[in-house]
């Protein structure tokens, strides 16, 4: 990482790192974030390392899954993901933090990593700073990048991959636009029907799952419950997803084969039936805004 990108303000509230000395943070003035009352506060990856830590933390159930905890959490403790496929490794969002351990770690991993992408704004955080020490390209929404704040200071050797609609990232792996909290709100899928079996001689001590996962961040938020699903516009500010946004997602995941599911945050799982679980997620949530979807799909007013 180099002392220029070590030095660079990052907002500490949200956790999004600027090109230059500001006074301001858009990410956080818009009504999806929030500016604490103290007021704007900045700090840097210099000041961040002399007092915090990663943490690793591997899926219980399925180790190739890993978050990236940031010890004490900092901006609103986005805890990316590390997914480790057998024809390579992605990070699924990012954080601010970004230690000289983390980067030997992450570019000697058995499956090299391949790139880092982002599922919305509220995750830009560090990620073209990651992207350069990590050499990766990174992956952004082409509808979100009038929030990704460091089009200023992108160079030459940079690689940065504006996309849309839905992309491919490696075997198995793919990203898909759904839109709803942000125009460019995105999931990552993994088909882990695509992996090869385990060497006979190397099996794991126990069952890997290998059915379909979509790692939804805030696009479809798990319940505290993990037993449902619910869509914001603004999680902090508790602002619902409007209905027609919540079908287009549907609409999105429709065609996609997955059995578990997962937002960008510890705890936050949906391990078994979670298509099943999304269906009926979403009727539930349509309801509780007093509406039904009707034969010809259309959104119906419940009458009460
Ligand atoms: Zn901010
Ligand atoms: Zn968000």
């Amino acid at each position: 990482m180099s002392e220029e990108d070590a030095l660079l303000p990052i907002c500490k509230a949200c956790g999004t790192q600027y090109p230059s000395v500001r006074n301001n943070c858009p990410i956080c003035e818009d009504p999806r974030q929030f500016v604490p009352a103290s007021g704007q506060a900045w700090s840097s990856l210099a000041e961040l390392s002399s007092s915090s830590k990663h943490t690793l933390l591997p899926d219980s159930e399925d180790e190739r899954d890993c978050l990236i905890q940031t010890e004490p959490g900092f901006g609103i403790n986005q805890t990316p993901f590390l997914i480790q496929t057998h024809a390579g490794s992605y990070i699924w969002d990012c954080a601010a933090f970004l230690s000289l351990g983390l980067i030997g770690h992450l570019t000697t991993l058995k499956q090299p990593l391949r790139a880092i992408a982002i599922s919305h704004p509220h995750f830009f955080a560090a990620s073209l700073t990651w992207s350069r020490a990590l050499k990766v390209p990174l992956y952004i929404c082409e509808a979100d990048k009038e929030w990704f704040q460091r089009l200023d200071d992108v160079r030459d050797n940079d690689d940065i991959r504006f996309w849309s609609d839905e992309e491919e990232l490696g075997p198995g792996v793919k990203v898909i636009q759904c839109g709803g909290h942000f125009s460019g709100s995105s999931i990552l899928h993994w088909d882990r029907l695509q992996e090869p079996p385990p060497p006979a001689d190397d099996l794991p001590s126990r069952p890997t799952p290998v059915s379909g996962i979509i790692f939804t961040a805030d696009t479809i938020m798990v319940q505290p419950t993990q037993t449902m699903f619910t869509f914001l516009w603004s999680a902090p500010n508790m602002i619902p997803l409007r209905p027609k946004d919540v079908l287009a997602i549907q609409d999105r995941l429709k065609s996609l084969p997955y059995h578990q599911a997962t937002s960008s945050w510890p705890s936050r799982w949906i391990r078994s039936d979670a298509k099943q679980v999304f269906q009926e997620s979403v009727v539930a949530y349509l309801a509780a805004e007093g509406w039904r979807v009707d034969e010809q799909d259309k959104l119906v007013e419940l009458i009460t």
